[in-house]
């Protein structure tokens, strides 16, 4: 089957991009029925956004740590009556916990 470079339009900034004849084949051959709702350039900040959404900057709130009693910032709300912990008590704990 012979594919035609195709002009389409970006659901996302409205400009049009070229779904090339390369493309097509590799959309086809991956069993992809839709074609391309987005230029490459959206596709690509689409990518980028999903993975700086996974590990983006989180809030962090100021606590004392249970066990030092240093003030600390933990990336979570701390719950009222459970305990916190600094990160190097956090990871004492750990250590101790998965030392046998
Ligand atoms: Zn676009
Ligand atoms: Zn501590």
């Amino acid at each position: 089957m012979d594919y035609e470079d195709k002009t389409l339009k970006c659901r996302d900034c409205g400009r049009d991009f070229t779904f090339t004849a390369g493309e097509q084949a590799f959309y086809s051959e991956k069993g992809f029925e839709n074609e391309p709702a987005r230029c490459p350039e959206c596709r690509a900040s689409k990518k980028r956004e999903r993975n700086f959404g996974g590990r983006g900057p989180r809030q962090l709130h100021e606590v004392v740590c249970d066990e030092c009693g240093s003030s600390t910032q933990v990336p979570f709300v701390p719950r009222e009556g459970r305990p916190v912990y600094c990160r190097d008590c956090f990871d004492k704990m750990n250590s101790r916990a998965s030392a046998k």
